[in-house]
């Protein structure tokens, strides 16, 4: 669906603004009140434009406001942070293409465990998110689940195709929520809880990747760029 209003539309109300505001009395300022288009019989332009809009639904609250580095505890690849470890320039939620809105970190609670990039010897395509007890994991934004698998190396994992060539990967959780390979889920929807399942023995937490490129015949999920969520631009949690 188109989210702006064509040009046409947009055009057409302009002239008929410019009609409107050289006729009508009501309108002094140039700028249409609501309300004298009705009692002018002049269609409400401002209803008319917004109505081309699709309503998006505004990002739940559910998600963290700002992160934590996790404490004791090498953190890899480790962002900015102030002297109580709280991550500056966190963005709760950020844009990933040109229409999606993603939640930075997509847990009910959780430190920030390691960062996007080099570790050693091999590129951690992701981030982690630890914490001690098993907490929500929720959905990072609208989409679908794209895939639902047990893998040895990211165990019980989430794939979610989120539209424009943007993915998000939820791997190590525990169990997964109700919800089936090919449901619709909304940002916040709860998909699963954290977990540590894997064939190796890791710790409790989400290893969390923004992905993104075409989704590969053969390799799936693993035709995907990953991209580092801090990276990206800060979206605003509205609409
Ligand atoms: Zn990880």
């Amino acid at each position: 669906m188109n989210r702006f209003p064509s040009f046409r539309t947009l055009a057409g109300a302009i002239t008929l603004l410019a009609t409107v505001t050289a006729t009508s009395e009501a309108v002094t300022s140039g700028i249409p009140a609501q309300t004298t288009g009705e009692t002018a019989g002049v269609p409400d332009l401002s209803a008319e434009v917004m109505s081309e809009t699709p309503a998006e639904p505004a990002f739940p609250d559910v998600f963290p406001v700002s992160l934590k580095v996790c404490p004791v505890m090498h953190v890899f690849n480790r962002p900015e942070a102030d002297d109580d470890l709280v991550m500056v320039n966190y963005a709760p939620v950020v844009s990933a293409g040109e229409s999606v809105k993603l939640a930075t970190a997509p847990v009910a609670e959780g430190c920030l465990s390691s960062g996007f990039g080099m570790r050693r010897t091999r590129l951690h395509e992701g981030v982690d998110y630890f914490n001690h007890t098993a907490v929500d994991i929720y959905a990072a934004g609208h989409g679908t689940i794209k895939e639902m698998t047990y893998r040895n190396d990211f165990g019980n994992m989430i794939v979610i195709d989120h539209g424009d060539g943007v993915f998000t990967r939820y791997a190590h959780l525990e169990r997964f929520s109700g919800l089936k390979e090919g449901a619709t889920v909304a940002a916040g929807d709860v998909i699963g809880l954290m977990g540590n399942t894997s064939s190796r023995k890791i710790a409790r937490h989400l290893h969390f990747e923004v992905l993104t490129g075409e989704w590969g015949d053969e390799a799936g999920s693993f035709a995907l760029t990953p991209l580092n969520v801090f990276d990206l631009p800060a979206a605003d949690a509205e609409g």
